[in-house]
């Protein structure tokens, strides 16, 4: 069975160690539509020892995302439309959509 997991745990890991590496390395204003920000190093930095934290404290193996746990029915027997892109029945000889002719 092919199955596909994103860990949230990861995900705030990796989140995490990017805040940290900002808040390491940056320190300044920023302007983000009009407004300006005031970024601190310690806030950045904890912030981001936080999420590192909280995702190293989540089970790995707990699956957020599951791609395709179980092939479905209808992926094998739909077709893209080479002409408008609707998912027509792949025994259709046209597309009912635009009417391309989809098998000679
Ligand atoms: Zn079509």
């Amino acid at each position: 069975m092919r199955t596909s997991l994103v860990s949230v745990g990861a995900l705030l890991v990796i989140i995490g160690v990017i805040l940290m590496v900002l808040g390491v390395g940056y320190f300044g204003k920023f302007e983000i539509l009009g407004r300006s920000f005031t970024i601190d190093t310690f806030s950045l930095t904890m912030g981001g020892f936080i999420v590192f934290v909280a995702g190293l404290a989540l089970p790995a193996s707990r699956p957020v995302i599951i791609v395709s746990q179980k092939p479905q029915v209808k992926i094998r027997t739909v077709v893209a439309c080479p002409s408008c892109g609707k998912f027509v029945s792949r025994k259709a000889k046209h597309c009912p959509n635009c009417g391309t002719r989809l098998k000679p």
